[in-house]
């Protein structure tokens, strides 16, 4: 249900709590200011101080954060968004190194590749990909659990000298969970005791089965370190994207997940942006969670700024009020009122969650739970 404490109540609307409490009293109630009443009786006390009063729900919320639906018309091809998934010390850092190296034109920025938590290369095709390479699991898992939905394509790293491992079982349930298709990366396959085919039968066990071996999942065997066959890899990725028909509308106002979100010295908040929908642009005023501002700068993956980015670019954004969380959802939303009655909605929420949570117990005894 509904509810707000006295105080707060109070606050918003720019009257004393002793004030409200008085009012309650002629009721014969005795209240405390932390004391929470439910919103009928505040939505009665605000009318009876003279304030009109307007309730902002979730739907409402969510309903203006969302915006609407695209029509079909105004899709056009975007690239793949892929998150590199696998058993510790499979590999996955060295691929993602190794395809950005293979795939970024150097030049650019003087050949500084920033970490934004996501990159966006060109196969020699044209085509682009785009690679989430925040740590794999962490940030898929939390995506997930605030219900975002960052990848289209997860890549699975398996070494060929290791075979499936408990963390390479868990990516394949965390895939089919989120319904993403599975691309099979048999790495390491440079090593002496590399046995490429033991991983395809181990894989079997777990329902995936492979091109080769009569399925529909695509294998390729790579070697990170020595560069072997990344090529046929994101092939592989394109094939794959071709198959899933990515599209989006770039002429709307943008949304998408934030993938990264920090507080730096001298730059204030930073989150990095990845846009799954419209445009994002310079001037945009954004929500995230329960952060907003409005968007001062645009910083792309080779550390240049950049005056807009449109679906599955990974963009830095500065302007935020506070860092927003690694899996929020951000919008662009119409104006700094709209966006600060969404922020406000929301630390409301996440309030109460914490004081629900504090009657219960400690905080690390929630997330234990969960
Ligand atoms: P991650 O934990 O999955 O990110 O794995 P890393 O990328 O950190 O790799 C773990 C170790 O495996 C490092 O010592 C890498 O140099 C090594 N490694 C990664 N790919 C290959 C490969 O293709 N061949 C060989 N021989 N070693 C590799
Ligand atoms: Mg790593």
């Amino acid at each position: 249900p509904d509810v707000i404490t006295i105080q707060e109540l109070a606050n918003r609307m720019a009257e004393r709590g002793v004030e409200i409490i008085k009012y309650l009293m002629k009721d014969g109630a005795m209240h405390k200011i932390t004391d929470v009443i439910d919103s009928d009786t505040a939505q009665l006390i605000a009318e009876e101080f003279g304030h009109t009063v307007r309730r902002v729900s979730e739907a409402d919320v969510e309903e203006g954060f969302i915006g609407e639906k695209d029509n079909e018309e105004d899709l056009v091809p975007r690239a793949p968004v892929v998150t590199i998934m696998g058993h510790v010390d499979h590999g996955k850092t060295s691929l993602l190194d190794a395809v950005r190296a293979a795939n970024v034109v150097s030049q650019e920025a003087g050949g500084i590749t920033q970490h934004i938590g996501a990159y966006q290369v060109t196969i020699p095709s044209g085509q682009k990909i785009t690679f989430i390479d925040t740590p794999g699991h962490a940030a898929f898992t939390a995506m997930r659990a605030r219900g975002a939905k960052v990848t289209d394509i997860v890549i699975l790293v398996v070494a060929a000298d290791d075979g499936v491992k408990p963390q390479t079982i868990e990516a394949i349930n965390h895939a089919k969970a989120a319904e993403v298709p599975i691309i099979i990366a048999i790495n390491k396959i440079d090593k002496p005791g590399a046995d490429p085919q033991r991983v395809r039968t181990e894989l079997l066990s777990h329902e995936i089965v492979v091109e080769s071996m009569g399925g529909d999942t695509l294998e390729i065997e790579v070697s990170a370190l020595k560069r072997t066959n990344l090529d046929a890899l994101l092939e592989a990725v394109v094939l794959q994207a071709e198959v899933l028909e990515l599209k989006a509308n770039p002429d709307r106002p943008a949304d998408g997940v934030v993938v990264e979100a920090k507080l730096e010295r001298g730059r204030g908040p930073v989150g990095t942006a990845l846009v799954q929908r419209g445009t994002l642009r310079l001037g945009d005023i954004i929500v995230a969670g329960s952060a907003w501002g409005r968007v001062r700068a645009l910083i792309n993956d080779v550390g240049e700024h950049t005056k807009e980015a449109g679906p599955s670019v990974p963009v830095e954004v500065l302007g935020f009020d506070t860092a927003p969380e690694a899996g929020d959802q951000f919008a662009v939303v119409e104006n700094e009122a709209r966006a600060r009655e969404i922020t406000e909605y929301r630390e409301r929420e996440r309030r109460k969650t914490l004081a629900v949570a504090g009657q219960r117990g400690s905080l690390e005894q929630m997330m234990n739970q969960l």
